[in-house]
């Protein structure tokens, strides 16, 4: 599948070029800036896995 367009994909690049782990571009955590388990076309707001949980346990603990 090269449905690869030329769009702009500088994370993309980057990782490829760092010897990641082939993959989706994956968004950066709003709050650490760590990658997330979403991709960057993921709608809203990106949180980390640790972010995630902390932000899920303010929720519950704010009502
Ligand atoms: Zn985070």
């Amino acid at each position: 599948m090269s449905d690869y367009c030329g769009t702009e994909h500088p994370t993309a690049a980057e990782a490829s070029a760092q010897g990641a782990p082939a993959g989706p571009p994956f968004a950066e955590c709003v709050l650490c800036q760590k990658p997330t388990e979403y991709a960057e076309s993921h709608k809203g707001i990106t949180l980390c896995p640790v972010c995630e949980w902390r932000e899920a346990e303010r929720t519950a603990c704010s009502g």
